[in-house]
């Protein structure tokens, strides 16, 4: 058994990504064409949104982001230190200042409760996580974001389908804040064969300073309005990502399937707690990530009985030396430190085969029930 397999989704889409790749070689046009701008056009249709601009990288679509809304040299953003090291990336890279606010200990996204004490004057944004494919928690983010006059980055790398009900309305990730950030990394729900990321928003503006950023700053070729950098999606990575577009809710209520099956095995566990739903929220598990106090016991358990599985993630970004310099110490965030120490991910993705998952309900069980603490 793999964590993730890929091969089989690319050998039972073998003729239509053949066909994608065939159609762009052989009209000649690599970079900022028709396949992109019709993956554009589809993923704002998906996220329900106007305007989606097409960039290198998940990482990218945030830096960019960032930028096009204004964020620069010394201003404050505010994230979880429970993510992909990309999120405070782009902000340290923007010479702005990452300012870490503890997760939620039910969802592992920031705890919405306490972003407010952490907002000063020269606090700009706030970059919600949808981590594991599940929404951060938009209302009171919403709420503060508004009376703080702050803008909102959701980063949506592992939620592309995953939605919220927010009011009464159900509404997809990445169309609540001004920008929304996805990545086609392979091993995400959608996954490209190489880089790729998208940024979606309702506003004409960010839209197309985006649109400019990512590609010199120019509209008109040799004419550069701003100083941009060379971020497009190539047209390789948008026809294949369009032919497996069509199948990403399936793949997704796949995944839902599986997680629910899981869940349903470990409901007689007292000691390993499953991941939990929020109401109105449509989890799409990229990550099924369970927490115990015997994780790293039962790590090696599974890897024993050969069951891979993965830590997402083992140190937060707080404690990173790359953010050494923020000045934080062991402590600060001590929800973070406790996901980091006792979260685990089994494996999880649409071709995960029924006996495949029924082994791993099976061990984790049996590493409960016969192997005492
Ligand atoms: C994958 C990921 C990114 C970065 O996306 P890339 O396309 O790899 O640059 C950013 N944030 C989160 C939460 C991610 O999971």
């Amino acid at each position: 058994m793999q964590f993730l397999n890929l091969s089989k989704q690319r050998l039972a889409l073998r003729g239509p990504l053949r066909r994608a790749v065939e159609r762009v070689l052989n009209r000649g046009a690599f970079i900022l064409g028709e396949e992109g701008a019709t993956l554009e056009h589809r993923i704002a249709d998906l996220t329900r949104t106007r305007y989606a601009v097409g960039v290198n990288s998940g990482t990218d679509a945030l830096y960019l982001s960032l930028q096009a809304l204004g964020i620069k040299s010394g201003d404050e953003v505010i994230i979880t230190p429970f993510t992909f090291v990309a999120t405070a990336e782009v902000i340290a890279n923007l010479g702005a200042r990452p300012v870490f606010v503890d997760i939620n200990s039910r969802t592992y996204n920031i705890d919405a409760t306490k972003i407010e004490r952490v907002v000063t004057k020269r606090t700009r944004a706030i970059i919600p996580v949808h981590l594991y494919g599940q929404m951060a928690d938009m209302q009171p983010i919403m709420h503060i974001a508004k009376h703080k006059r702050l803008a909102i980055i959701e980063d949506s790398a592992q939620a592309l389908g995953a939605s919220q009900v927010v009011r009464g309305k159900r509404r997809m990730a990445g169309s609540l804040g001004n920008v929304g950030c996805f990545s086609f990394f392979p091993t995400k729900n959608l996954g490209a064969y190489g880089d790729a990321g998208m940024a979606v928003t309702n506003d004409a503006r960010p839209a197309e300073v985006l649109r400019l950023l990512r590609n010199h700053g120019s509209r008109k070729k040799y004419h550069h309005e701003v100083l941009g950098v060379s971020s497009r999606l190539d047209e390789l990575q948008a026809a294949m990502l369009l032919a497996k577009l069509p199948y990403l809710r399936r793949w997704n209520m796949a995944r839902r399937r599986i997680a629910a099956q899981y869940t349903r095995a470990f409901s007689g566990i007292p000691e390993l707690r499953a991941p939990v739903t929020n109401v109105g929220s449509y989890h799409i598990f990229h990550q099924y990530t369970v927490r115990t106090h015997r994780r790293d016991a039962l790590q090696s358990y599974l890897e024993h009985h050969g069951i891979p599985t993965a830590i997402h993630y083992p140190l937060p970004l707080h404690l990173q030396p790359a953010f050494k310099y923020l000045g934080y110490h062991r402590g600060d965030f001590p929800e973070a430190e406790r996901a980091a120490r006792e979260a685990l991910s089994l494996p999880i993705y649409p071709e995960l085969r029924a006996a495949e998952q029924a082994a791993v309900a099976r061990a984790v069980t049996h590493f409960f029930t016969s192997e005492p603490a």
